[in-house]
């Protein structure tokens, strides 16, 4: 079995011959690199084995060819898809085969018989979005839908929240193509018994039917000792051959193998119409135990799915600021849980009725509003459809809080979907309490209540032996349960490392035999992905953790605050090992995270693999220096630090943050670069670049200085820079606006100050005009504007970023300390006094002026809720179409930017569903990133701008962003402030026709 080994580049002379041959023989990328390797040595299990190497096949021939050397060289070979496995089985030494990046096509659909034939690799979300014109859907609807593979889906037998209507995986199966160890490409699916006639190859039909005679010699076995609950997904699938089973499936062997026995090419799937209507009951219950006890007899109104959140998930929800109004409808008084039971017939009728079945049931149970704790309940109906998705939200949200714990015991999956019959399911979650609280911790349940499948993670620290030895104590005695209840141990997760070493006692010693008779006739030679379900080793043996007895950070020096978590580097360590890998960050679709993933798709370049490889780097895995090494600069050059994973990913990792430290601990072992010198000094030298403008200007036109700048400072030729300007935004004035006005201080930054000063024009007279006093305090130090210090950051330079970032707190903090809002223009300027400021400095000065920072769209958008914004505004067009910053999305600022601009008349504001614009400051002026950089604008924010009519406003706040929208579609894209200033002279010209615009307001 797998052993665990440092990533260290010194691979025996037998596999330099491996990978050289793979390099030769396919066209895909073949890792052999220790940085590479480490990032494909876990999934979202506890597990980390490196692999030898890594291999991403461009088409399934290549992967079948890698199979046939990595035979020829006596690799092994595990298959793999997202890498979301949560009982490690993606984890092996060996060849990792990556199947996500190339072999994701739908292969063939055929709409009226509702099938679909696809590649491995196709993520469950991505082929949905592609069903769903023709009106059908793949309904094994796992929570990792986002990121997931069929492939992988059919490894794991995978099982989503409504598999009470949809079953699993294997039920979803019509067939599979895949190739055994030894090459033989075979076609799996429906097969007559008597196969004398079966048109098959000939190893097929001799493999067919020894299956179906071990299924028919071990029928009576499998009856007595397989499980009887939906939701067993553990073994092998020996049930598929049994001769009352008919007609066998092959493929449903295969369904549940976790890359044992063959490596999938195609899948063959079963398609249903989507869900076109749907009711929500709300169950309440005063007692968990009644809860638990009710499941049995609410499945019998057959909904869809009946999912538990329970009090303490109630409370982390009340938390959350956007779930409070949803908690507030959808939840009546203080349950100890509630059952969220889900109807969705084609018939809507047929909904009400169930939904009004639902409370006639439950009070039938004996549960009623006024009836005292352990019967108190009863049902809330929620219809509305914003509503409902609301709801949804709301439990997926409760568990992304409880796994952001920051301490050092997390939440550890491994009996997390055991599945007992629903009967049982009350006395099951009772007496599993009682054995966390005897091993002293605790676990929060929730999940598919209607399944007997409660998700449930206690609270552990796998760096200590006690902890370990209480899981494996916890495993036992939870398994032993699920046994006396006749249940399942693995009910939607699969084996993997976790839960194979017990289904001996599952399933008897019998059965054990015959599922390494299965995998000997599958892989004699034990090629692919050995050690899971047949074979395996001990659960608990630390040699294959992700934090083994011998982990250990060192002394780390770091820059930032990262006090809010354990560990070395003042928490920074914490902070880091927070990713559990579950692979949020490789969503394709939806929110902004991580728009470098979604342009490459590499593992190397998701945020995932980042924080993967910073663990391995500062707990010493990839060799000394890793941490300012280049392959470390390699696998943090495409992150934007858009900060769209500080928000979106569950456990909050922020790479962006992280990047920081890793540029800065890069910048004081090698020094700077002169891109870095240009880009992170360009605060100091703007005011003499103005003064210089026409000099400065040069390059633009000069094709002999762009190349001379791309070959010395690596800024692309092929990008148009910013033009300087003499008239920079240098206001004479400390305040303007009327003097009994309510103040608020306007924080000039960099970019606006010396490229569109047209802004923060703007900005002054609306505010003037809505009769604010603006202050613009001048720096404490002389003549040179404050400055917020990003780009110092961008560079590495943390010390320069503090030095800026304590004049402008010596300029605002008077103004924050008698409760001034600061207001700025410039999302990823002004947003740095929120963030990095306090990461810096965490005295009283700074934290009152990052409490007082706003975005000018949050403070006005405040200001009209308020009702205190007096503002006259006219018509300036019918539509705006909004790119949203991705600081602003990742502070909550941007639904503001929306609100504000649907201040001004008759404009129909329209938000482009869009992740980064791509520029991200620097980022897009980089030769060796401008592809990627125009790459990432074309997924959907470039086309969205050209396809928007000519009258269209186009709107976006970030500078960088309105740049690259501008090279991208040569149209000029508007900060908020300009459509403001726009709609206030139209407004004073309706008033009086004769008034000509006002001249801008200069300090
Ligand atoms: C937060 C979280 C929530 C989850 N929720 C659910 C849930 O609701 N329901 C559920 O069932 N699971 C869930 N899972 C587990 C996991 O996401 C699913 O099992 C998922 O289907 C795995 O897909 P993947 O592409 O990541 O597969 P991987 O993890 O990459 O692979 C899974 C298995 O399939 C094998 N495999 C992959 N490709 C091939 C191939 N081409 N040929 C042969 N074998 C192959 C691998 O070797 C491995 O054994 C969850 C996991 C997490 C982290
Ligand atoms: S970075 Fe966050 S979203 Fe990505 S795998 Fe890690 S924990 Fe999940
Ligand atoms: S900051 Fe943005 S680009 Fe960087 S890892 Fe996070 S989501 Fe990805």
């Amino acid at each position: 079995m797998a052993t665990t080994k440092a990533a260290t580049n010194r691979g025996s002379a037998a596999d330099s011959v491996l990978a050289s041959r793979l390099a030769r023989e396919t066209s895909g990328d073949v890792f052999f690199d220790s940085f590479n390797r480490g990032r494909y040595a876990t999934d979202a299990s506890f597990y980390q084995i490196i692999p030898a190497g890594v291999v991403v096949p461009r088409t399934v021939d290549e992967a079948l060819r890698t199979l046939a050397i990595c035979r020829d060289a006596g690799r092994i070979v595990t298959p793999r898809g997202g890498g979301t496995s949560q009982c490690g089985q993606t984890v092996n030494d060996g060849i990792v085969v990556d199947v996500s990046k190339h072999l994701n096509r739908i292969i063939s659909l055929d709409v009226e018989n509702r099938r679909c034939v696809v590649e491995p690799g196709i993520v469950l979300d991505d082929l949905n979005r592609q069903l769903k014109m023709h009106g059908l859907w793949f309904p094994v609807d796992v929570s990792t839908a986002s990121r997931a593979t069929i492939g992988g889906m059919a490894g794991n037998n995978s099982c989503g929240g409504r598999s009470l209507r949809y079953g699993t995986m294997r039920d979803n199966t019509f067939a599979m193509d895949a190739a055994l160890a030894d090459g033989t490409l075979l076609h799996f699916g429906e097969v007559p018994r008597d196969l004398s006639t079966f048109n098959s190859e000939g190893s097929g039909r001799a493999l067919f039917a020894d299956m179906l005679a071990l299924g028919e010699r071990e029928a009576r076995e499998i009856a007595e000792r397989f499980p009887k609950v939906q939701r067993r997904v553990g073994g092998y699938n020996l049930d598929a051959l049994v001769p009352s089973n008919t007609p066998n499936n092959m493929a449903h062997l295969l369904v549940g193998s976790e890359g044992t026995l063959a490596f999938t090419t195609q899948v063959e799937l079963k398609l249903w119409p989507i869900i076109r209507n749907k009711l929500l009951g709300v169950c309440h219950f005063g007692s968990f135990y009644e809860a638990m006890n009710a499941a049995q007899h609410l499945v019998k109104l057959r909904p869809i799915a009946v999912e538990l959140v329970d009090r303490t998930m109630l409370a982390l929800g009340r938390e959350i600021a956007m779930f409070q109004p949803i908690i507030k409808t959808a939840v009546r008084g203080d349950p100890d849980a509630v059952l969220i039971v889900e109807f969705a017939e084609e018939d809507q009728s047929d909904n009400i009725r169930r939904l009004k079945q639902l409370g006639e049931l439950m009070a039938d149970l004996g549960f009623g509003w006024d009836q005292p704790q352990r019967k108190w309940g009863g049902v809330v109906e929620i219809v509305e459809p914003a509503l409902q998705i609301g709801v949804a939200e709301f439990r997926a949200a409760g568990l992304n809080v409880m796994m952001s714990m920051k301490q050092e015991g997390k939440p550890v999956s491994f009996v997390e979907d055991c599945a007992v019959p629903l009967p049982h399911l009350a006395d099951y979650t009772e007496r599993l309490n009682a054995v966390f609280e005897k091993h002293g911790t605790r676990g929060t349940m929730y999940a598919h209540a209607s399944e007997g499948c409660l998700h449930v993670r206690p609270v552990l620290n796998l760096k200590l032996d006690k902890d370990v030895k209480a899981m494996r104590a916890i495993a036992e005695e939870a398994f032993a349960l699920v046994r006396e209840y006749k249940g399942s141990h693995s009910g939607e997760h699969g084996d993997g490392l976790v839960r194979s070493e017990f289904h001996e006692t599952m399933f008897g010693p019998r059965i054990i035999n015959d599922f390494a008779e299965v995998k000997q006739r599958f892989d004699p030679d034990n090629l692919l992905n050995p050690g899971k379900i047949v074979d395996p080793p001990k659960m608990d043996d630390r040699a294959l953790f992700r934090y083994p007895p011998d982990y250990r950070v060192g002394a780390l020096t770091t820059k930032l605050d990262w006090s809010a978590w354990p560990g070395a580097g003042g928490g920074f360590q914490g902070a880091v090992e927070m990713c559990n890998n579950n692979g949020t960050c490789r969503k394709l679709e939806g929110g902004v995270m991580c728009p470098s993933y979604r342009t490459t798709r590499n593992e190397k370049d998701v945020t995932r693999g980042r924080a993967n490889t910073l663990r391995l780097a500062i707990s010493g895995q990839l060799g000394a220096g890793a941490l300012a090494s280049d392959e470390m600069l390699d696998t943090l050059k495409l992150c934007v630090s858009c900060k769209a994973c500080r928000h979106e990913c569950p456990t909050g990792v922020d790479m962006a943050k992280m990047k920081i430290e890793v540029l800065a601990a890069r910048v004081e072992k090698r020094g700077l670069t002169l891109h870095d010198r240009l880009v992170g000094y360009l605060p100091r030298y703007a005011g003499i670049a103005g003064r210089l403008a026409p000099l400065a200007n040069l390059r633009n036109n000069s094709p002999l200085l762009r190349k001379l700048l791309e070959r010395f400072a690596g800024i692309s030729a092929g990008r148009t820079l910013p033009e300087w300007r003499r008239d920079v935004f240098m206001p004479s004035q400390e305040a303007i606006g009327p003097v009994d006005g309510r103040e608020v201080v306007l924080f000039a930054d960099t970019f606006n100050r010396a490229y569109e000063r047209e802004n923060l024009d703007d900005a002054l007279r609306v505010l003037v005009a809505a009769g604010y006093r603006v202050h613009l305090p001048r720096p404490p130090d002389g003549n040179r504007a404050l400055c917020c210090g990003r780009t110092f950051l961008s560079a590495g330079l943390v010390d320069d970023a503090r030095a800026e970032l304590d004049r402008l707190v010596i300029a605002y903090a008077p103004f924050a300390a008698r409760g001034v809002p600061i207001i700025g223009l410039e999302p990823s300027c002004l947003l740095t006094l929120r963030d990095e400021l306090l990461s810096l400095r965490s005295d009283d000065a700074a934290r009152s002026v990052s409490a007082h920072a706003l975005l000018i769209e949050e403070f006005l958008a405040r200001e009209a809720e308020a009702g205190r914004l007096q503002l006259p505004l006219g018509p300036v067009a019918e539509r705006a179409l909004v790119h949203g910053h991705c600081h602003q999305k990742s502070f909550g600022a941007f639904p503001s930017v929306a609100k504000v601009l649907r201040l001004v008349p008759g404009l129909q504001v329209d938000i482009i569903e869009s992740s980064c614009c791509g520029m991200a400051g620097a980022f897009g002026y980089g030769a060796d990133t401008f592809d990627v950089s125009m790459e990432m604008a074309e997924l959907s924010l470039l086309p969205a701008v050209r396809n928007a009519g000519p009258q269209t406003l186009i709107i976006a706040d970030g500078t960088s962003c309105r740049h690259q929208i501008g090279d991208g579609t040569n149209r000029t894209a508007l900060h908020v402030t300009r459509v403001l200033a726009m709609s206030l002279d139209r407004a004073q010209q309706n008033s009086n026709p004769t008034a000509v615009p006002k001249e801008p307001v200069h300090g």
